[in-house]
């Protein structure tokens, strides 16, 4: 079996095939990236890993070097089926976009995605509830290089046009946001964006393309921390950049010249927990659903910072906008020390303590906003935890959290 039969040289159909009835969540995640000159017949594209590729002729070797490298053997930095496979089938994710890009890390995709849209001089706006490491990016690495940085409101929806100055090249946007779950008007910063020629980037690891794709609502650059949700089992670490038509060429340049590659084996456990990612989002968004509203009854709970729930800032963009929700959030706990925060959580028996989410299992984490904000620092909120809802038996945590609401109120009594 020669090289030439696994290079996809055209945009062929993977197993879904080319039928045009639009697909449902669970049929698209199982069928996508999976062509079938990648999977040899294998139903999950195996591990392909490579550093050289051989030729059979100097001019063979010339030929390729030529070539555009894309869906190619070339050299093992561009990428082997297994690659090929994973990032393809976050682009089918994603009506109307161009293609992906993966990387090592969600933080590695947020830097090449800024580094392929800013150069010095250009100016950035960032939301002030964005991810901490984004705001470390941009106050460190971003500032050192000449590109400035001013943080926005996450809710000045069309607000934003008054921001945009002659120097604004980008506008970055995560819905919801980190912590505090603030849901972004997309439609109304793209629309601004758009009207002044600047380039929309979105954070979308909370509700991934299945429950807000955000290419189609025009976002330039969509990025995953497939860490999470995509590769769904707490033991990988991936992330992912799918463009909008005529972004994919800068965005791979940049990531070239970074020397960026995801590991085979790495995107081959992302595609592996790929197929199962309409079912487990369905179990974490039933579970996290039944426990915020029950959350919500309990008297020490000052709100819950859910976006499919009232208190959450931007509720109603939520249900306007997205396709659903997932497993992540936060409550606000009345009258709380710091001791007793740790005092609900500590004696936790189904929640690990530890960062990340988007794995089977459920965390808590106290959190504290206003360490990182600085246009908005949400004092009003108080002592905050956030929970990532697994998918155990979801009575079994509910049980597990009154207890530590028992705790809680021992400590502050
Ligand atoms: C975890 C996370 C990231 C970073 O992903 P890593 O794979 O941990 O580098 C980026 N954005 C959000 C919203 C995250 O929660």
């Amino acid at each position: 079996m020669g090289r030439r039969s696994i290079d996809a040289q055209g945009d062929g159909p993977s197993v879904s095939g080319s039928g045009d009835q639009p697909k449902g969540d669970a049929t698209r995640v199982v069928s996508a990236g999976r062509r079938a000159e990648w999977t040899q017949g294998i139903v999950n594209p195996p591990v392909w890993r490579a550093s050289t590729i051989l030729y059979e002729s100097v001019a063979e070797l010339r030929a390729a070097g030529a070539r555009d490298t894309h869906h190619r053997l070339f050299y093992g930095r561009r990428g082997t089926p297994t690659q090929w496979s994973l990032a393809d089938a976050l682009t089918e994710l994603e009506p109307g976009a161009e293609a992906t890009f993966l990387y090592p890390s969600g933080v590695a995709a947020i830097a090449a995605a800024l580094l392929s849209v800013l150069s010095p001089g250009d100016e950035l706006l960032l939301p002030d509830s964005a991810y901490d490491p984004t705001r470390s990016m941009a106050t460190g690495l971003l500032k050192r290089m000449g590109i400035a940085t001013r943080f926005y409101d996450p809710l000045i929806g069309a607000g934003i046009a008054d921001m945009i100055a002659d120097n604004t090249a980008a506008i970055f946007m995560e819905s919801p946001g980190s912590l505090t779950f603030e849901v972004q008007d997309i439609p109304a910063i793209v629309a601004a964006a758009k009207a002044r020629g600047v380039v929309t980037l979105l954070d979308n690891t909370w509700a991934t393309p299945l429950f807000f794709p955000a290419i189609g609502r025009g976002v330039d650059l969509t990025i995953l921390a497939c860490t999470k949700y995509i590769v769904g089992h707490s033991d990988v670490m991936l992330g992912s950049v799918t463009a909008a038509p005529g972004r994919f060429a800068k965005l791979r340049d940049t990531s070239f010249q970074l020397g960026q590659i995801a590991s085979p084996d790495d995107c081959w456990l992302g595609a592996r927990g790929l197929r199962t990612l309409a079912i487990r989002l369905a179990q974490h968004q039933s579970s996290a659903l039944k426990i915020a509203r029950w959350l919500k009854e309990q008297p020490e709970v000052s709100a819950v910072l859910h976006p499919a729930l009232p208190d959450c800032p931007g509720h109603d963009i939520f249900a306007r906008d997205f396709r659903g929700s997932t497993g992540l959030f936060s409550f606000a706990l009345v009258g709380a020390t710091e001791a007793a925060r740790a005092a609900l959580i500590d004696g936790l028996e189904h929640f690990g303590i530890g960062y990340s989410w988007g794995g089977f299992e459920s965390l808590a984490l106290p959190v504290d906003p206003a360490r990182y904000r600085t246009v908005t620092k949400r004092h009003d909120i108080g002592l905050i935890v956030r929970l990532q809802i697994g998918i155990e038996d979801p009575d079994d945590l509910i049980a597990d959290l009154a207890a530590g609401l028992g705790r809680f109120r021992a400590a502050v009594a």
